[in-house]
């Protein structure tokens, strides 16, 4: 996609803070963090989201996910990681190109990824448990 920006990172087009990089992927520093260390891992063909990236390639991408946020939990240091990924506007996607998101963690960081809980009442399980029978 030509006015993508991260298909230009990607490609190497635009300079990145790159920490990895191999045939499909690369993995850079996001230029707004949520923590010190925050990367981005980033297929370098255009897919907007989990829903449309080829499964093959999905899968890939966690097992870069994996590697990166293994070494950079060794170099960083941190406590823990949050691996999260956006679809959409309304869950938070900005940029409409897939990519995983690798946060560090550190006690009393202060990232605000909590939200409020629901209770999941025996209806709202029995519609839902219905509604994706025979489905897969
Ligand atoms: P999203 O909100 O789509 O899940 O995540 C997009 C992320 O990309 C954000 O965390 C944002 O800070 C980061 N980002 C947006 N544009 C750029 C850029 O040009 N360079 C880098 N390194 N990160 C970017
Ligand atoms: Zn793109």
């Amino acid at each position: 996609m030509s006015d993508c920006i991260f298909c230009k990172i990607a490609v190497g087009e635009i300079p990145s803070a790159t920490v990895y990089e191999d045939e499909d992927f690369r993995v850079i520093l996001d230029l707004n963090p949520a923590s010190y260390g925050h990367a981005l891992v980033i297929p370098k063909q255009h897919y907007e989201n989990l829903m449309t990236i080829p499964e093959e390639l999905a899968g890939k991408a966690m097992i870069v996910a994996k590697k990166v946020a293994t070494v950079l939990k060794e170099v960083l240091p941190c406590d823990g990681y949050n691996i999260l990924q956006n679809n959409g506007l309304c869950a938070g996607q900005t940029v409409f190109h897939f990519h995983i998101h690798l946060i560090p963690r550190r006690e009393n960081d202060n990232v605000g990824l909590e939200w409020n809980h629901i209770a999941l009442t025996d209806a709202m399980r029995d519609e839902i448990l219905k509604k994706v029978e025979g489905k897969f």
